[in-house]
């Protein structure tokens, strides 16, 4: 079977197929560091992590990009409301930047716990000014842009096919929705795409431009950044269902409208809602629950992951207490199966699963391929553990190899018992730290690697390479 995505522009599944052959370049929207991610932000991130290792795992070479967003994000997607960051900065009476460096190390704790691979390449909106002023140049010189009340706007109604993404129509207009109006704009769904005139009197983060001094549209930054890094089309672009009507939408026009090319990108993956109760979670309506929320009553992040990857990432999927204990009492069960099967095997996986494993692993991988289907991935994954007629050595080795698209550290509960004398936290860090000699390897930056499995050794832990990835044990 094909790899398969779900894409939002066309509305419809389809087989992937990459610009390159054999690579994949993916944009992740990343966070907006005013606050602590929520639970709900995590799932987005979790979602990328699914789809990057599955992408892996299936053999694609990706470069997998997040942003930091530290400038420009109004709480209203639209450019209405305060900025984010000024008014978190102003409440805490810190500056930006260190409100900025202290969510941004926060989310990195947090996305680390929860066994997220660290993108490739992580890039911070104040550090691509440049890239940004570079961009809307060329939008304004191919003439889709207009200056008024000191803004520069982006004229939607000079690029045909905006909205196509959400499939909205020009005349239905988002005034309704609207909490502001802004006198400026010729046509309600035109954005910013450089302020010079702010509405807030000590904004803190202002640059000169060929527009006067100010600061970039939140909706820039994703275009120069992902052209940037990825080139001028690139194969995936992700975030949450909000992201579909204006910001991704404002993305591709700008983006498009730019280069000349279409489609920008060519798959856009969209994960629903976390809920709780019937509210989405949101940090500015001060629902938020954090990772810390969850630990301080005694889950390992780890739980929180297995109770997302129940849950389709299309499919909107509702917080509870209850459901989180029934995540956790399955990923107990679930240890607890392999340290039978480890002692079963005489602690040792297979090289390569074979047998009934290997047809359970095939499974698994299948429904991977269909638009990341986790929730039947983990039933193949059960399916095993309770087939008696699959070899202990070789179940191993299969659940080996389906934990290296779950995340879920299982490694630590089949090698060498490890898990039970070692910290969990110190086993994420191996786990992060063997991630990033695999990406150093690949981008031939072998001092690196070297450098990371030397640290490692120095404090007892060696690493080896094998068929199913790399497994560590303790010297
Ligand atoms: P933000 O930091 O607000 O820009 O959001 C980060 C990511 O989380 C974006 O991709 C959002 O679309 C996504 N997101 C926000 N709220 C939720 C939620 N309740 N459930 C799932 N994803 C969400
Ligand atoms: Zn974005």
């Amino acid at each position: 079977m094909a790899f398969s995505l779900y894409n939002t522009l066309g509305r419809k599944t389809e087989v992937f197929q990459p610009l390159t052959d054999g690579k994949a370049g993916f944009y992740g929207c990343g966070p907006t560091v005013y606050n602590y991610a929520h639970i709900g932000n995590l799932r987005a991130y979790v979602t990328h992590d699914l789809l990057t290792r599955t992408l892996r795992r299936l053999g694609y070479e990706v470069t997998h990009v997040m942003n930091i967003t530290d400038v420009g994000h109004l709480s209203g997607d639209d450019d209405s409301g305060d900025d984010k960051m000024v008014k978190s900065a102003a409440e805490r009476g810190k500056s930006v930047l260190e409100v900025a460096d202290f969510y941004t190390r926060a989310f990195f704790e947090d996305t680390g716990k929860l066994g997220i691979i660290r993108p490739d390449i992580v890039c911070k909106a104040t550090d691509h000014i440049e890239d940004m002023i570079a961009l809307v140049r060329r939008i304004e010189a191919k003439g889709y842009t207009y200056s008024a009340g000191g803004n520069l706007y982006f004229d939607i109604s000079r690029f045909p096919s905006y909205g196509e993404l959400a499939g909205l129509r020009l005349d239905e207009s988002r005034t309704q929705a609207r909490t502001e109006a802004d006198e400026n704009k010729r046509n309600p769904q035109d954005f910013v795409l450089w302020f010079t005139r702010s509405k807030f009197e000590n904004q803190a983060l202002v640059w000169d431009s060929p527009w006067g001094r100010g600061y970039p549209g939140w909706h820039i930054e994703c275009s120069a950044m992902s052209i940037k890094y990825l080139g001028e089309q690139f194969d995936i672009h992700a975030g949450g269902i909000d992201h579909i009507p204006i910001h991704h939408t404002n993305e591709i026009a700008q983006s498009e409208a730019a280069t000349g090319k279409r489609p920008w990108v060519r798959y856009w993956i969209h994960n629903e809602f976390l809920l709780t109760g019937r509210d989405k979670i949101s940090k500015s309506a001060g629902t938020a629950l954090t990772l810390k929320a969850l630990t301080d009553r005694g889950y390992d992040p780890l739980d929180y992951r297995y109770f997302l990857l129940g849950g389709h990432y299309r499919s909107q999927l509702q917080f509870s207490w209850e459901a989180l204990d029934g995540a956790r009492n399955a990923r107990k069960s679930l240890r607890d199966r392999l340290r039978t099967l480890r002692e079963k095997a005489g602690g040792k996986a297979a090289d390569t699963p074979a047998g009934k494993a290997a047809e359970y692993a095939g499974a698994f991988l299948r429904a991977m391929e269909d638009d990341i289907s986790s929730p039947r991935a983990l039933a193949e994954l059960w399916g095993l553990l309770k087939d008696s007629a699959a070899d202990p050595a070789d179940a191993l080795a299969a659940v080996l190899d389906m934990d290296r698209v779950l995340g879920l550290n299982l490694k630590a509960d089949i090698i060498e018992r490890n898990e039970e004398q070692t910290d969990p936290a110190l086993v994420r860090e191996i786990e992060q730290l063997i991630a990033e000699r695999g990406a150093a390897k690949k981008s031939r930056d072998f001092a690196k690697a070297d450098a990371i499995r030397g640290s490692l050794k120095e404090r007892g832990i060696i690493l080896e390479d094998s068929p199913a990835g790399t497994v560590w044990r303790r010297e």
